[in-house]
This record gives structure tokens, sequence and C-alpha cells, in this order.
């Protein structure tokens, strides 16, 4: 068991960063509480600092003094992964009180730094008449925007712009030494390749430019997307699933969401919801969806909606706290037999785990394949664009288990039996051989060299060490 690291270690540090970094060594602390809590109780321990620098100059000397006293650390984001935890044996670096964002306007490109949130974000992007390759995460507004496009970044306009790793430009990052590198395609290139899709795994990084683009590329000249909402009794998944094959082979429309199954609030009967949105043209929307129109759901709503708002309502999925994961894979097509046994192991799920009601197993689809990204790097989702994408949440820490089994158990059964075709997401998990999140040729090896030379002893996750 690793000791415990005592509140006097963080003395010689306050020494070493200034007494303007604030350190929370108190466990019993409502202020040391609030910063430990994460999206997910999964695997959550209390650290025994929580170390809050403001500043890049900051960040880098606490970075140092843990590297030279040999102390381990994670850093913490929006603490919306299962992985921004620590036991007592290490400490949290957390970055909320460093967060900027600067629009370059000229260039198309923005710097965002620290712990900036995809809201916050997409707001002020959109206030200056542009949104990024991130602006509307499919399903998260409090997700720390820099891990989202370090580490692949799926949003609803991936086919237009690519995935978030592909905007990224330039990165600062404070390294395994705890010097501060700048990050360039002439400076770095192999380090940029392993950040675009690996970067979690390299260094912390305190600053990320982005490219970002001019609202009018969404289609309607007002940074609209079209966002709406089908619900079907669940018995006619079927009929909506075969609909929804009309709509997913239609890549005239960029079309995308999820169909859930899902038992919503109040009522909480057994339904499949649509989510959809469409992005383009806000008079196509509905006629694209009218496959499911005459399907007469027991509720169809939509309109348009600004897409720094895309992701709005989804507040009680992104609070802190409760046991929640991603089971999240790519998949190649949309395959109606898997897709109807993917729902019967969920209703299996809500009948033998009642603390899971709040779990959804969803299909993820978007009509057009991703942007292809003009330069090679870590990222290798460019051939997905259909996912099997379930939110796992429950409340009752007997459930982990059999949650487990049954989420394994639906993921098995939408990947079919060729395992040539598997494909995890790098920002989803960390669990399944590191072969399905890194694919292709020599990519493995390649990212595996980066981290020999950057942080062969796992100071940033031991991910990619053998
Ligand atoms: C409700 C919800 C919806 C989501 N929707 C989507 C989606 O639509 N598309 C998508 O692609 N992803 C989505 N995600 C996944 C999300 O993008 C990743 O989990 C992301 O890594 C979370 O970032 P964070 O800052 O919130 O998490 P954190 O837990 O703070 O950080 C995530 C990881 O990055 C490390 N890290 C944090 N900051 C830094 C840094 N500055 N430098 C290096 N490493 C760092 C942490 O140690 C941790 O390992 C969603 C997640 C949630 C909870």
């Amino acid at each position: 068991m690793p000791a415990k690291l005592s509140p006097q270690l963080f003395e010689e540090l306050q020494q070493r960063a200034g007494s303007g970094v604030e350190i929370l060594t108190e466990p019993a602390d409502a202020r040391f509480q609030d910063f430990a809590k994460r999206w997910s109780d999964i695997d959550r321990h209390a650290p025994a600092a929580i170390v809050l620098p403001e500043t890049e100059e900051q960040i880098q000397k606490v970075v140092s003094w843990a590297v030279q006293a040999s102390v381990p650390f994670v850093a913490k984001s929006g603490g919306h992964s299962n992985w921004s935890t620590i036991g007592d044996n290490g400490f949290v670096i957390d970055l909320s009180k460093y967060s900027a964002i600067e629009v370059d306007a000229e260039k198309a490109t923005a710097k965002i730094r620290g712990s900036i949130l995809i809201k916050a974000l997409a707001v002020h992007l959109a206030d200056a008449g542009y949104f990024a390759g991130g602006s509307a995460v499919g399903n998260g507004t409090q997700v720390g925007a820099i891990p989202y496009f370090l580490n692949g970044g799926a949003s609803i306009t991936t086919s237009l712009t690519g995935f978030g790793s592909d905007q990224i430009l330039a990165a600062r990052m404070v390294d395994a030494q705890g010097n501060l590198v700048d990050v360039t395609s002439e400076s770095e290139p192999q380090l940029l390749y392993g950040i675009r899709g690996a970067g979690q795994f390299f260094g912390l990084i305190t600053e990320l430019t982005i490219k970002i683009w001019p609202l009018q590329e969404l289609g309607n000249g007002q940074g609209l997307v079209w966002s709406g909402r089908f619900i079907f009794p669940l018995d006619r998944a079927r009929e909506v699933a075969e609909a929804m094959k009309v709509i997913m082979d239609n890549d005239k429309e960029s079309t995308g969401g999820l169909i859930m199954a899902i038992c919503p609030p109040p009522a909480r009967k057994a339904a499949l919801v649509v989510a959809a949105r469409h992005v383009g043209n806000i008079e196509n929307a509905k006629d694209t969806f009218a496959a499911l129109y005459d399907l007469k759901p027991l509720i169809a709503d939509g309109g348009p909606v600004p897409i720094q708002n895309i992701s709005d309502g989804r507040e009680a999925l992104e609070a802190k706290g409760g046991f929640k994961t991603f089971g999240t894979i790519g998949l190649r097509r949309f395959d109606i037999t898997r897709f109807l046994q993917t729902i019967d192991v969920w209703k299996r799920l809500v009948e033998e785990c009642p603390d899971a009601i709040n779990t959804t197993y969803n299909f993820q689809w978007d009509s057009r394949p991703p942007r292809q990204a003009d330069f090679e790097s870590a990222n290798s989702l460019h051939d997905i664009r259909y996912w099997q994408n379930n939110i796992i949440w429950y409340t009752d820490a007997g459930s982990h288990k059999r949650v487990a089994e049954l989420n394994a158990e639906c993921l098995a059964v939408s990947r079919g039996p060729d395992q040539s075709e598997y494909a995890d997401f790098q920002n989803a998990t960390r669990v399944d051989p590191i072969e399905f999140r890194f694919r292709g040729e020599g990519k493995l090896d390649k990212l595996r060299a980066l981290k020999e030379k950057w942080d062969p002893k796992g100071v940033f996750t031991r991910q990619l060490l053998n």
C-alpha cells in the first residue's frame, strides 16, 4: 500500500510555489470536499492535497516540485472523466483557477488555457462569430475543453470540422521534468502528432491553439443547428430502427444524434428516444426526418438552437456524484438485428438493477463521415461515424459488477464477432487493449516511443508504457 502523504510535505510546496497558490490539505473542510467532487464516484479517491495554481508559472513550479520530490499527482480540468482522481499517496493539480480564452479573428484561431469548459468556450466563440469543432459536444457542457480536444473529441460537427484533436494547431506543455515546452509543427512535430489524439499522456497541457470556424459554415448564416426529439414506445424499436436506417443512409443531409433506450422522468416508462440534430439549412430539417414523423411518435418536438446552447438542459447527467461512466465503442455500420439485441440487454439491466434506471444504451450516428485531417496524428477514429455510446449511471455500489457485465455484453453484441473491426474511443475508456484505441500501421509504436522520450517514468499516467 503506498504511503499517505503528510500535510507538512505541502508546506515545502507552498514555499516553492509561493503563497498565491492555494493548497487544500484538510479532507474534512467543505472547500476540500467540493474540489474533490467528480462527475463519477466510480474509483474516486480522496487525495492528500488539492493544489490550485492560478498561472502557468505556478503550474510549472508545482509540477517541478512534484517531480523532484517523486510525489505522484494527476491534473484535473472539468473533472468529467473517471481519471482525474488519486489517493492520499498523491495530490491533484486542479486547474479551475487557471482558465482563459483568446480569439484571433484574423487567423481564425483561439488560444484556450487551463480548465476552460466547453460551454464557456462555445459562448465566447459564438459572441465573436465563431464555433469550434467542440463547441457542441454531443452530451456535455461542463466537460473540460482541453482534455476533450486532446484525446479525440467527437462533436455534432465532426463531419464538417473533423474531430477535436484535428483542431489543435499548437500547444504549451509542462513536461515530466517540469520544463515548459512550446509544441508546434516546426519545433516539436512528433510531439504534436502525439498530442493530437493522445495528449492526456505526455505532460500537462497549459494551453492549446485551436482552429475556429465562422458561424456561417453551419450553413444557415445564423449559427443555428436544428435539434429535436422523437419519443416512441420501446416495443416499436424495429420500426424506428428501419426508419432510422433510411435517415442514416441519406448523406445529402448532415444529421446525427442518438437512438436511446431510456426510462425518461417523470413517468419512467421504457421508451425509445431519438435525439436528433441537423446541421445545414434549417428549412430542410423537418423533411430530413420525415421517416420518423411518418411513424407518428408519442412526442415529436424540435427547432433551431444556437450552436453554443445545443447541449443545454443536461444538468442532471452532468452533475458531479453518483456512479457514472461511458461504454463507448466505434462501429462500422448500423446493424438492426444487433441494435435490437442491445435493447434486450438494456431491458434486463433496468429489471435486474433498478438503481441503474438512469442508464441509457445509445446508438449514435452521423450521416456523413468525419472530415479527414490533412496531417497524420495519434487519432485513429477517422473511419468511424457510428458508435455504441452507453451512458452508465447507477446509485448502489452493490450494482458495480452486474452493471459492468451487462454493459460488456451490450458492447460485445454491437461489435459482432469480427475482431479486426474493433475501435475504442480514447476519451471514453482506458480499459480494453490499447490497440483498439490507437489503430493503424506503426501508430502505437510511434506513440510508445514518444512516451519513452517525454515521460518514461509514467508521471502522466502509465498509458503507452509497456
Ligand atoms: C456528460 C459528458 C458528456 C460527454 N460528451 C462527450 C462528447 O460528446 N464527445 C467527446 O468526445 N467526449 C465527451 N465526453 C468525454 C470527455 O470529453 C472526456 O472525458 C474528457 O477527458 C473530460 O475532460 P475533463 O476536463 O472534464 O475531465 P478531467 O477528469 O478533469 O480530465 C480528463 C483526463 O485528462 C487529464 N487532464 C486534465 N487536464 C489536463 C491537462 N491540462 N493536460 C493534460 N491532461 C489533463 C486528467 O488527468 C484526466 O486523465 C463527455 C463526458 C461527460 C461526462
